[in-house]
């Protein structure tokens, strides 16, 4: 098949393709999701198809009115509403037990279903034009997340229908994910919703420990998906721990041709070597915004080795933490 790239004026064109059983990009605020009809069964089994998805890893229902929910799960506990109220629409999924017009293909066999409210105007659109969206993020599985329309074609070319074209998306990394299905609530994936904002708003929240550890093998994956590889580019990703001064002179004594160093506006001015920033050092917004081009970006100027440095555990900054730890593969140097 070949993708057409769709602009925001043509979404009627991308529901029709929805409501057909089709596969279509769109953009969100966190990265871009392949969207399919959540209800369907043969769509949603497409979408793990076109990204090479192991099929026990299930997806988020994105819906565009609260009142989507109350037909997608059996349980709305109070927090739930709480969390709704607070941060929806906009990078929050709440996990909850599953109504039974959820397919097994979406919640991969699981008897909860994951449901997030974007605030993207073109994906709320596409939804209220359409039905409830089972849509991951539209990278080849492993792959980083795509944050803009040409990320999602190097990747999804000709396997999907359509990509709507909706610009750089703002927030840049994936939602946090938090499971109401058990009490107190867990967080499963850091994102643009913190643990402090969460916490202030219901009291208790556990971070479970895949959040910043690897999963350990004699451990069911409390969300499938923190097994997986993730967000690597092909570069061998290495982060350094420690402050400016010892960065700079690690990297100043390691590099050679192929190695560029992923750091922040104020490492620059250190480094012999190659260089890419993902921003000012305390700019975390920022950060998340340019994370996953800044992976991309490294392997399209072909580096074998990218030095970075690590981030600290608090605020936005655990939700980039949680991502280049798995890119490097949980490989960290302490300076
Ligand atoms: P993606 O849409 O590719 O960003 O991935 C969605 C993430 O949410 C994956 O890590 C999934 O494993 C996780 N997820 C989706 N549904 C559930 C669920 N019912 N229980 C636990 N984790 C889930
Ligand atoms: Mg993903």
């Amino acid at each position: 098949m070949e993708t057409q790239i769709l602009s925001p004026d043509e979404i009627e064109k991308a529901a029709l393709i929805i409501k057909r059983g089709g596969l279509v990009a769109m953009p969100t605020e966190t990265v871009y999701g392949l969207a399919a009809d959540a209800l369907n069964p043969e769509a949603v089994a497409a979408i793990f198809k076109a990204k090479g998805r192991p099929m026990d890893n299930p997806l988020i229902v994105h819906i565009s009115e609260l009142e989507q929910i109350y037909g997608l799960v059996s349980e709305f506990p109070e927090k739930a509403r709480i969390l709704a109220e607070k941060f929806w629409p906009g990078p929050l999924t709440v996990i909850l037990p599953k109504s039974e017009v959820i397919p097994d293909e979406v919640s991969a066999g699981l008897t909860t279903v994951a449901v997030r409210f974007p605030s993207n105007p073109i994906a709320r659109r596409l939804i209220s034009l359409s039905c409830p969206l089972a849509a991951p993020s539209a990278n080849l599985s492993g792959s980083p997340s795509p944050t803009n329309a040409r990320h999602v074609y190097d990747d999804m070319k000709n396997r999907i229908d359509a990509i709507i074209d909706g610009g750089e998306c703002d927030v840049g990394v994936e939602s946090t994910v938090i499971t109401l299905a058990e009490d107190p609530p867990r967080l499963l994936r850091p994102g643009g919703i913190t643990p402090e904002q969460l916490r202030e708003a219901i009291g208790e929240v556990i971070i479970d420990d895949a959040v910043f550890n690897p999963l350990k093998a004699d451990r069911a994956a409390p969300s499938p998906g923190m097994k997986y590889k993730h967000y690597s580019p092909r570069a061998d990703v290495v982060l350094l721990r420690g402050d400016i001064n010892r960065f700079a002179e690690y990297v100043n004594s390691h590099y050679d041709k192929d190695t560029a160093a992923l750091c922040y506006d104020e490492d620059i001015q250190g480094l012999r070597c190659e260089h890419i920033s993902i921003g000012r050092a305390h700019d975390y917004n920022t950060q998340a915004h340019r994370l996953f081009t800044a992976l991309r970006t490294a392997d399209e100027r072909g580096f074998k080795k990218v030095y970075a440095h690590c981030p600290g555990t608090s605020g936005v900054e655990l939700a980039i933490y949680n991502r280049i730890i798995r890119a490097a593969g949980f490989e960290v140097i302490e300076l």
